[in-house]
């Protein structure tokens, strides 16, 4: 079968690759039907390794470079191993990438994500989504719902992500919402806090393409730091107080900081950027003003709530779909256009055909 294979920094080829072996024990082999580039992949890509194992084998699946990349997917059920309930051949599902020892205090609390041994599908699992086949634990597997469509279910793992973000949160119709970044994961959790039903969500953006299409998502505002002063603007909007919840979704310095003075007197702060460095906050601003700070990482154990809201005729996450390629395509059109051409580009889907 056709795969993308990843060998080492800026050397991703497009191969012919073993077919997966039939599905062991509670595994099920899946046909992809669409799976969507992550800015994940780009740091893999770009700067890698980060997350493939090189040197050593991954500790839980033995898993080593070169590996089929992707993990954003969705496809069909071709195949089912034993001990496997709730699929039939046929079934159309979204896959999520965790796979964690199942036996730490994290997997048997419901946080597989937080596993110190996790592997995770497109870096050290047996398997990648760009590629025709693949074998996955029916556990990862979460049915689509009719109204999902192939390339809308590519988009489950990553707005998966937004939804757990806005759960942290705890996000109630009172509350003011503030997104900072618009880019893909910017405008997924802008779109998860509006589907949440946030009193108005604003995005806080600097670039004319990604401000427009905040505005079509449904941003009731648009705060641009570069054009005016945005603590001035948040009080403005806020009657005074800033706003109850603050997501941050870029990963840089400046963004962080900015984030936290954002957030209200005892509001709460929501990091899920990717950081490639320790970034600087204001922390007496944190103390005095009793403002809480978490993480957000991954969308584990939100699966079935996000086909819901996906479900939702108000979800317009199909706009973010802004080119549809070949895995032939991948270097050239798919990675470069979304690192050298980012205000056209806002999620691209890859079929593996
Ligand atoms: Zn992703
Ligand atoms: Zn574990």
């Amino acid at each position: 079968m056709k795969a993308a294979v990843w060998h080492g920094r800026q050397d991703v080829r497009i191969e012919d690759a073993p077919d997966p072996p039939p599905p062991p024990s509670g595994q099920v082999q899946v046909e992809v039907a669409w799976c969507g580039i992550c800015g994940t992949d780009l740091h893999e890509y770009i700067g890698g390794p980060v997350y493939i194992p090189q040197d050593a084998p991954h500790p839980l699946t033995k898993v080593k470079a070169p590996v089929i990349i992707g993990h954003e997917m969705s496809g069909r059920v071709t195949a089912m191993g034993p001990d496997v309930e709730g699929f039939s051949v046929g079934d159309r599902v979204a896959a999520c990438p965790i796979i964690g020892c199942r036996h730490c205090r994290w997997c048997k609390s419901g946080s597989m994500a937080q596993c110190d041994k996790v592997a995770f599908l497109g870096t050290s699992w047996w398997g990648g989504a760009l590629s025709e086949r693949l074998n996955l634990y029916a556990y990862q597997c979460f049915h689509l719902t009719d109204s999902i469509s192939d390339e809308a279910g590519a988009l489950v793992e990553p707005f998966s992500a937004a939804v757990r973000a806005v759960a942290q949160a705890r996000i109630g119709s009172e509350d003011n919402v503030a997104v900072v970044g618009a880019g893909p994961m910017g405008l997924m959790t802008l779109q998860a806090a509006i589907l949440r039903g946030a009193k108005q969500v604003v995005s806080v953006e600097v670039a004319q393409r990604r401000k427009q299409t905040a505005k079509e998502l449904g941003a009731s505002e648009v705060i641009d730091p570069l054009q005016e002063e945005p603590e001035k603007r948040a009080l403005d909007l806020t009657d005074g107080e800033g706003f109850d919840v603050v997501i941050e979704c870029v990963g840089q310095p400046t963004t962080a900081h900015l984030a936290g003075r954002l957030t209200r007197t005892r509001g709460r702060l929501v990091v899920m950027g990717v950081f490639e460095k320790p970034a600087p906050m204001d922390l007496t601003d944190l103390v005095f003003r009793e403002k809480t700070v978490s993480g957000s990482m991954s969308g584990f154990g939100m699966y079935d709530d996000t086909i819901r809201l996906m479900a939702d005729a108000r979800f317009k996450g199909e706009k973010l779909i802004t080119a549809r390629i070949p895995l032939a395509e991948l270097v050239e059109r798919g990675y470069h256009g979304l690192l050298y051409n980012k205000e056209d580009n806002v999620k691209t889907l890859v079929s593996p055909y």
